[in-house]
């Protein structure tokens, strides 16, 4: 947990300033107390039925992360066939990693199949070549599109009548002439709504559609909720009551198993839930500039290595962890970046100063690997804080990074 005391932000007891004197800024840290605790909060509130974390992988995919979760017991929520093979590397059992892409092609799909993991389909024509391969031999999930609306933010919404993802529940018919056409076998059933369910309500009416859809389907093992957990990143957000979730869909999921006739598993593929909170991205301040407008803080780093805010309007507290307690004062937080590059418009902050250090709080999912080296920078190092010390596990890019896979011509070839 963030702390402030004696005028320092610390994590675990480690000031971040210290942090950022070991390792230079820019710089991502991560706290594994945080991660334990949401991971012991969506288990908990799931305790009385036999119920699996799977961890979105895609939200923050460093290996020592994943082994992190690995030893809590989590399996893992992968979107590509290069995350699956990230996740054999970290350890995970192939029958733990569960394989949800969207518009791969069919190639890849028979690549994962190869190495062991839990199939999920997501659309008929490639469940339609799932069958005419391997028929029942290979059994697979399928993702449901119940088109539920997720609330909030359009961009993290994938329920829509629009959505690219699933298999609409409106062709049931024909997923299930496929099935028994090709006698396949469909162990689990999927869903999952977008990145930002505001409430147990929304959530509860996509799983009424699921348990109803499961009927149709004999062999079901499981029934996987996908994620859509809301956590907080503005002071006065709705965060999903996990609780009253867990008591609610517990009680829901129990009646859907005796109309089936057996007890299934309830799985999650929880990402930002997991980890946003528990990562913080420290930059140091370039430049004051006061414009006719405003003032910005213009810091060492930009949309290349957090690209939230200019990519889906995201909101991320800022601390001045360099001034944790002085007087506040009006800022843009702009980076480096020769784009509009905007972190936040009119952020009341402590009192900036260049050299200053800034944080920018739920920086732990869709952080780090959504970053690039645009403008030719290089990515930022990552810190991993467990057990109250600080390690390193992935180092600061440098020139030799950018310059690998690049095959210079002879410059006498353009004469
Ligand atoms: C991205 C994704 C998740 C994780 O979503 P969060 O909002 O980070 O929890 C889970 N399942 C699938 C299939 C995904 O694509």
């Amino acid at each position: 947990m963030l702390e402030l005391n004696e005028n320092q932000y610390k994590i675990q007891g480690i000031a971040l300033t210290e942090l950022a004197d070991k390792y230079e800024l820019p710089l991502y840290v991560y706290d594994a107390e945080i991660m334990k605790r949401q991971y012991n909060n969506l288990t908990s509130a799931f305790s009385e039925i036999p119920m699996k974390v799977k961890y979105a992988c895609k939200a923050l995919n460093n290996l020592s992360v994943l082994k992190l979760f690995r030893s809590w017991g989590s399996g893992l929520d992968t979107v590509s066939i290069q995350e699956v093979e990230l996740g054999l590397m970290a350890g995970f059992a192939a029958k733990d990693i569960i394989f949800t892409p969207n518009c791969v092609s069919f190639d890849e799909i028979a690549q994962a199949v190869k190495k062991g993991v839990v199939i999920n389909i997501d659309n008929l024509s490639i469940l339609e070549q799932f069958g005419n391969t391997f028929g029942g031999n290979h059994a697979c999930c399928v993702r449901i599109n119940p088109h539920i609306l997720a609330g909030g933010n359009y961009h993290l919404q994938t329920g829509h009548i629009d959505s690219k993802f699933g298999i609409s529940v409106y062709q049931l018919r024909h997923l299930l002439r496929i099935v028994k056409t090709y006698s396949m076998k469909v162990t689990g059933l999927h869903m999952h709504s977008g990145s930002d369910i505001l409430d147990a309500g929304v959530f509860l009416q996509g799983a009424e559609i699921l348990f109803d859809t499961a009927k149709s389907f004999p062999d079901l093992e499981f029934i996987d909720f996908g994620s859509g957990f809301k956590v907080s990143y503005k002071d006065d957000d709705v965060v999903t009551d996990i609780e009253d979730l867990g008591r609610k869909l517990t009680e829901n999921f129990r009646e859907f198993c005796t109309e089936y006739g057996r007890n299934l598993e309830i799985w999650f593929e929880p990402g930002k839930y997991l980890v946003s909170e528990s990562g913080f991205f420290l930059v140091k301040t370039n430049v004051i500039k006061q414009t006719v407008s405003t003032v910005f803080a213009g810091v060492d780093s930009g949309q290349n290595h957090l690209i939230r805010p200019m990519f889906y309007d995201s909101y991320h507290r800022i601390l001045n962890i360099s001034n944790p307690t002085g007087s506040t004062r009006v800022y843009s937080v702009v980076g480096y970046i020769c784009e509009t590059d905007t972190f936040a418009w009119d952020r009341r902050l402590p009192e900036v100063h260049e050299n200053d250090i800034l944080c920018f709080m739920n920086a732990g999912a869709y952080g780090f690997t959504m970053s690039s080296n645009y403008n030719s920078r290089f990515r930022p190092a990552e810190v991993l804080v467990v057990g109250g010390k600080d390690y390193l596990i992935r180092k600061r890019e440098t020139m030799d990074d950018i310059l690998r896979n690049q095959i210079p011509i002879d410059e006498k070839t353009f004469l």
